[in-house]
């Protein structure tokens, strides 16, 4: 361990603007920040006109998990994910499950861990893949970025569970370094992005370049009661999975309990999760999952003789029958990222 000191970015990820100001080209606020100022997201700084990411080997919460509960169903499924977050966040969901460190705006003068540490310990826990997860990860992009390239030297792929509104910037300097992604589509509603979650409703855009740049992407939503879970709404956002991201893109409908400061209403309902489930088979999705109820199966059927591919109660897996990335009874190729 060494003493932290601020890391630098990289002028890829910011730019100079006239009088010591800068633009930080990290996630689509594109905060312009004075000298000494911070952005949105609490965790980027400019100092002496330079871009400094404030939490750079600051780690704040690491675990290892199955990657199903990130929830990435058709990649290294049956695998663990290192998984890390740092503080702060560049929205401010009132039903955030990691709100003690998304929005928590002290940056704790922890020891530094460097990327090589992170890396030591995937390879110590036989860990396939490393998960920047917790918080939002493009705004501690430059270190998720040399921990991901320091991991794919030892073969460890990485992957993102994100808000979706990383810069155009991040995104396009993914292929080769970020694998596969994880997006919350929250609601679709610009209004409610803008006016609840304090951020811009960019998360269309982002999956449609994340496809396009080739990585591997899935789809969660959390059904809340009363904001996103009218049958008029979910078919929006099935409808746009299915005409923007391609049919065979898993969408995860994750269920809602109270947290944070959303108190005010109840969890999401079996019968409201089921309905979200026939909307989205009736737009076309042919992998659909249900997460955060218990121990419900998630079975992955073949698309074409709909035999059971992939059976798992809650994180785990009781069998996957997919054999050099097909169905073993029809040879149909089932997408995803298998080995
Ligand atoms: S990461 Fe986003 S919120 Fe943070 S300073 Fe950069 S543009 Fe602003």
């Amino acid at each position: 361990m060494k003493t932290l000191t601020p890391q630098i970015v990289s002028e890829k990820f910011y730019r100079k603007l006239s009088g010591g100001k800068i633009k930080c080209l990290l996630c689509r606020h594109y905060c312009e920040l004075k000298e000494g100022q911070t952005g949105v997201c609490g965790v980027n700084k400019n100092e002496s006109g330079q871009l400094v990411n404030l939490v750079y080997g600051k780690v704040a919460a690491l675990n290892i998990d199955p990657i199903e509960k990130k929830p990435l169903y058709h990649f290294l499924p049956g695998t663990t994910a290192l998984s890390l977050g740092t503080v702060g966040c560049n929205m401010q969901c009132s039903f955030c499950q990691n709100w003690q460190i998304s929005q928590e705006k002290t940056i704790l003068q922890k020891d530094f861990v460097s990327p090589k540490q992170i890396v030591d310990l995937a390879l110590k826990y036989k860990a396939k893949s490393i998960a920047y997860t917790y918080n939002e990860p493009t705004i501690f992009y430059p270190y998720a970025r040399d921990i991901a390239l320091e991991a794919k030297t030892h073969g460890i792929k990485n992957v993102f569970v994100t808000n979706g509104i990383e810069s155009i910037e991040v995104v396009k300097d993914m292929p080769g370094i970020i694998d596969a992604a994880n997006v919350d589509f929250k609601a679709y509603d610009e209004a409610y992005y803008r006016r609840e979650l304090k951020a811009p409703f960019t998360v269309r855009e982002t999956l449609r370049l994340m496809k396009q740049v080739g990585l591997w992407v899935e789809v969660t939503t959390l059904i809340i009661p009363g904001i996103n879970d009218a049958p008029e709404h979910l078919k929006k956002i099935a409808g746009f999975i299915a005409r923007n991201l391609g049919t065979e893109t898993p969408w995860h409908l994750s269920a809602f309990h109270p947290d944070y400061k959303m108190q005010d209403r109840s969890a999401t309902s079996v019968t409201t999760l089921e309905q979200a489930y026939d909307i989205a088979v009736k737009a076309g999705l042919k992998f659909v999952y249900v997460g955060n109820v218990g121990l419900r199966k998630n079975i992955t059927y073949c698309p074409h003789c709909h035999q059971a591919l992939i059976e798992r109660v809650g994180y785990q897996i009781l069998s996957n029958k997919i054999t050099d990335g097909k169905c073993p009874y029809c040879q149909t190729k089932i997408p995803g990222i298998w080995n």
